[in-house]
C-alpha cells in the first residue's frame, strides 16, 4: 500500500508529445481513474508509473521511494491490462501462482495463497482448467486473481473490462471494485468509457491531449465540469452545449432562450445536462428529430436551430417526428463557458 506522486512528468516521442507536464497526487488506498479518448496518453502514463516506459522529464515516487531508477519488476506493482495475458499452456491455478514464484515466496505458503485469491474472483472451480477452456469474463477473473495474490502496493489496470459484454462488464465494474475496497491497495485504472470511470473512482483525472483537464471527484466533475471538453465528455448522453450571446442576465441563441448570471455577458457557451430538461417548456424550441425508448425512460432527440439537442424524457414520451416540442431546463443546472472554453463561476 502506498501513495503515489507524479512531479512534472514528461514524455516525448521525437517532436511529438504524449503527456505533458503532468503533476498528481494519489493517496493511499485511492481508487484513481485516468478517463480520456483514444490517444490521450492515459497508458503512456500508466507505462511510466508501472516502469516500463520512461519519462522524458520529471520524476515518479512510490511510497517513499523515488522509483524513477527501480526497474518494472521492483517497483511492487501489479498490472492487470486489456489483453489478458495468461500463460496459454498452464492452468489457472498455475497462472495464478506464477508472480509467487517469481517473487520466491515459499512454496509452502503458495497454495493458500492461490486458493483465496481464487475464491475472491470466484473461480475455486476452475484452478485446473487452461485459459483456452474459459469463457472472458473467466479469463479476466483469472488476470485479476494473479494480480491480487500477492499483496503489491500498487494495482495498475489498463481498460481490463474492454474486451468484455456490456452485461459483463457491469459484473466485473462491481467485482473489481469490492476487490479493492477489501484489499485496500492503491490503484490506478485507465478507461475511455465515462460509465465506468464515475462508478469506480475516488476520483477522476480527466485528460486531453496528454493534458490533464479536470481533477475531481465524480460528483465534482459531473456538477462542476470545468470546461467544455469535461463537459461533453461526461455523462450518458453528455451535456448539451449551445453556442449564443448572453446579456442582461438572459442567453440566446436559434431556438434557446435561458436565464443566466448577469456577469455573464458576450459570446459564450449554455450547458445542460438531458437529465435537468422537463417537457413542455419554453426554454428550448424545436422539432422532433428521433424518439428512443429503452424501457425506463425515453431519449429524446430535438432538431434545435439546426443543432441537435438530447432530452431524457419519461419513458412514456412518444411522439411523431417533425412534432414541434418546448423544453424547460432547470435553471439550477445551467452551466455557462467562456470564449476559451472554461467554466465560468457563479459570481460570489
Ligand atoms: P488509447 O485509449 O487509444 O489506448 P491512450 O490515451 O492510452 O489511448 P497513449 O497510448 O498513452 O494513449 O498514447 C498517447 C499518444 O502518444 C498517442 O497520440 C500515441 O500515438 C502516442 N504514442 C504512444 N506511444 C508512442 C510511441 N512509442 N511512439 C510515438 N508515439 C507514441
Amino acid at each position: 500500500m502506498a501513495s503515489i506522486r507524479l512531479n512534472n512528468i514528461v514524455k516525448r516521442y521525437g517532436v511529438f508529445t504524449g503527456v505533458e507536464k503532468m503533476s498528481l497526487d494519489i493517496e493511499d488506498e485511492e481508487f484513481l481513474v485516468l478517463l480520456g479518448p483514444s490517444g490521450c496518453g492515459k497508458t503512456t502514463t500508466m507505462r511510466m508509473i508501472a516502469g516500463l516506459d520512461t519519462p522524458t522529464e520529471g520524476s515518479i515516487v512510490i511510497g517513499d521511494e523515488i522509483v524513477d531508477d527501480v526497474d518494472a519488476r521492483d517497483r511492487d506493482v501489479a498490472m492487470v491490462f486489456q489483453s489478458y495475458a495468461l500463460y496459454p499452456n498452464m492452468s489457472v491455478y498455475e497462472n495464478i501462482r506464477f508472480p509467487l514464484r517469481m517473487r520466491g515466496v515459499p512454496a509452502k505458503d503458495q497454495d493458500g495463497l492461490i486458493r483465496r485469491a481464487a475464491s475472491m474472483v470466484e473461480l475455486e472451480h476452475l484452478l485446473e482448467r487452461k485459459p483456452g477452456a474459459l469463457s472472458g469474463g473467466q479469463r479476466q477473473r483469472a488476470a485479476l486473481a494473479r494480480a491480487v495474490v500477492r499483496k503489491p502496493q500498487v494495482f495498475l489496470m489498463d481498460e481490463p473490462l474492454s474486451n468484455l459484454d456490456a452485461k459483463l462488464r457491469a459484473s466485473m465494474r462491481v467485482q473489481i471494485k469490492h476487490l479493492q475496497r477489501q484489499l485496500k491497495i492503491t490503484t490506478i485504472y485507465v478507461t475511455h468509457d465515462q460509465i465506468e470511470a464515475m462508478t469506480l473512482a475516488d476520483r477522476i483525472v480527466i485528460m486531453d491531449k496528454g493534458i490533464i483537464q479536470q481533477i475531481g471527484t465524480p460528483d465534482q466533475i459531473y456538477s462542476n465540469p470545468a470546461n467544455v471538453f469535461v463537459a461533453g465528455f461526461i455523462g450518458g448522453p453528455p451535456m448539451n452545449l449551445v453556442e449564443g450571446q448572453a446579456e442582461g442576465g438572459v442567453f440566446t441563441a436559434p431556438g434557446v432562450t435561458v436565464p443566466c448570471p448577469p456577469h455573464v455577458r458576450g459570446k459564450v457557451t449554455a450547458g445542460f445536462r438531458p437529465e435537468d430538461c422537463q417537457i413542455p417548456g419554453t426554454d428550448v424550441v424545436g422539432t422532433v428529430f428521433g424518439v428512443e425508448p429503452t424501457g425506463d425512460m425515453t431519449y429524446l432527440t430535438l432538431d434545435v436551430g439546426g443543432r441537435h439537442i438530447e432530452i431524457k424524457a419519461p419513458r412514456t414520451f412518444r411522439s411523431p417526428i417533425d412534432a414541434a416540442v418546448g423544453v424547460a431546463v432547470d435553471p439550477g443546472h445551467l452551466h455557462f463557458f467562456g470564449l476559451d472554453g472554461r467554466r465560468i463561476e457563479r459570481a460570489e
